[in-house]
């Protein structure tokens, strides 16, 4: 996961800069690990303009208070990114936008994961293109910057001078799309055109598009980012779309390789803030859903008497699923854990992550003391996280501790820009519920079904007829992943391009 941010601002004497950085911190939910801004201006002597880049490891107040932000990234174009953190941290190499300088000079800032990466790397390096990093945004990028670089030699070729770079920039995309298969939301800045956007053919990782009076147009990973810069909610960019923004033009939008809408639904359980609105999904409102069907599956299993003296949610992304979960069961909701919110995410903390856990999160004791309490958590991947949770609830006196996760066992690897890599690792890898309760040291522990997660965004939107799910399923969308024996992946030799 990352976030991704663009803008265009349509008075070429103002700067868009620290409106880049309102965006990141909006979006800072979706990566932690670095952040980084790219600018021009696109004022008529645009060609003689250079490319402004601030980008490093760290919060994005972090990185752009170590900048004197504004003074450095001038003009009324740029984009943003802010990264997901890997395992052990990543190196400040692989920061975003990046950079290439032919054709025209080119940045992108891309939120997602290539499937295909390596075999592109390999064409690429065969091509006599330098690869200087590990990251499969580079080779995004330079697929992308290889199929411009074409397009504008044949439109030059065929001394069509009007609207070539139009031309050349949708051929571009549609052969990028067409090469690289995966997950990708994408935004650019072209030198001398503007603003570029698009979404992969499935649609997998999310992108919105807004503008504000006076010609200014947004791109974003999120609407939430949007509402924040006073920027409307046009619409979410469609699977396989490309959003091409250029000073004093209309906006131009062109399909080029759609698929099928097949939005990944652990957006709508994690990734996203709940006031974002997600393919026409409201992100709270999904979750609100995803806990009356817990309330469902808890009145199912246990018909006569479920137990629960109180719920309990697991902050902060569970709270609104826990708090519905427990007015639909008519059981009181209480706050039981408090989160310390200056530690930042447990999940990929290098080192000890238990002790990361008691770090961010601490009991309020009398909230335990004697009860039978419910624990309510988005999902439960290692069972790191859970396993310390119930350990505290018991710690703090609870009489029994129930476990019940918004998403269903996680089981395969994710291959889409999802930080969940191996097999083995996830608790709920060969083992059922009641295992993994004996693992966490719970009473009981259940997990939403696959269908109920669905209904709760379908129900929502019906135009919504798949989603990306292989971390539950083990299927995968882009039809190029195989899973082995051990429930660990490998993507399918190389192949021809997508059709
Ligand atoms: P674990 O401790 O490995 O079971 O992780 C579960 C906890 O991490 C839950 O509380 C989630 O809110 C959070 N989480 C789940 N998936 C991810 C992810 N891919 N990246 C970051 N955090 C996650």
């Amino acid at each position: 996961m990352c976030g991704v941010v663009g803008l265009l601002l349509a008075d070429g004497e103002e700067h868009c800069c620290a409106e880049l950085v309102d965006g990141l911190t909006t979006l800072q939910h979706r990566g932690q690990d670095a952040a980084g801004i790219v600018t021009a201006c696109t004022k008529s002597e645009w060609e003689s303009v250079k490319f402004s880049l601030v980008r490093d490891l760290g919060l994005v107040r972090d990185v752009f208070a170590r900048v004197p932000a504004a003074q450095s990234l001038r003009g009324n174009v740029g984009i943003g990114h802010v990264r997901y953190p890997t395992a052990g941290g990543g190196s400040a190499m692989n920061c975003q936008p990046l950079y290439v300088n032919f054709p025209c000079g080119l940045c992108l800032a891309h939120n997602g994961n290539l499937t295909n990466a390596s075999e592109l790397r390999s064409q690429l390096i065969e091509a006599h293109r330098h690869i200087n990093t590990d990251s499969d945004s580079e080779v995004l990028l330079n697929v992308f910057a290889e199929h411009l670089g074409g397009a504008l030699l044949k439109e030059e070729e065929q001394q069509q001078q009007s609207n070539n770079i139009e031309a050349a920039v949708f051929s571009a995309a549609e052969k990028t799309m067409k090469r690289c298969r995966g997950g990708y939301a994408a935004v650019m800045l072209i030198h001398n055109v503007g603003l570029l956007a698009f979404r992969d053919p499935w649609g997998i990782r999310p992108l919105v598009f807004g503008v504000r009076g006076g010609g200014d147009t947004a791109v974003a990973s999120e609407s939430v980012a949007l509402d924040t810069l006073g920027f409307s909610l046009e619409r979410d960019v469609a699977p396989g779309e490309v959003v091409l923004v250029r000073p004093e033009l209309p906006i131009v939008t062109r399909v080029c390789h759609a698929i099928s809408l097949t939005p990944c639904i652990f957006e709508y359980v994690y990734f996203s803030r709940p006031d974002s609105l997600m393919n026409g999904v409201s992100v709270y409102e999904a979750q609100l859903r995803m806990g009356e069907k817990l309330a469902g599956k808890i009145r199912r299993t246990f018909p006569n008497d479920h137990g629960i003296d109180v719920v309990i949610a697991v902050p902060d992304t569970s709270r609104p699923i826990a708090l519905q979960c427990a007015y639909s069961l008519d059981t009181p909701y209480r706050e039981g854990f408090i989160k310390n919110r200056y530690v930042g995410r447990t999940f990929i903390m290098p080192g000890n992550r238990t002790k990361g856990v008691r770090l961010k999160l601490n009991t309020i004791k009398t909230e335990f003391r004697g009860k039978a309490v419910l624990l309510v958590d988005d999902s439960i991947v290692r069972g790191t996280t859970s396993t310390e949770l119930v350990q505290m609830a018991r710690e703090a006196g609870a009489r029994k501790v129930f476990f019940i996760s918004a998403s269903p066992e996680v089981r395969y690897p994710n291959v889409y820009g999802i930080n969940i890599s191996s097999s083995t690792e996830l608790i709920a890898h060969n083992r059922t519920p009641d295992d993994v309760a004996a693992k966490l040291g719970a009473d009981w522990v259940l997990f939403q079904d696959l269908p109920d997660l669905e209904d709760c965004v379908r129900s929502l939107n019906s135009t919504l007829s798949r989603f990306e799910t292989s971390v539950f399923s083990g299927t995968y969308v882009t039809n190029d992943v195989r899973l082995l024996e051990d429930n660990n992946i490998i993507t399918s030799p190389p192949t021809t391009t997508i059709s």
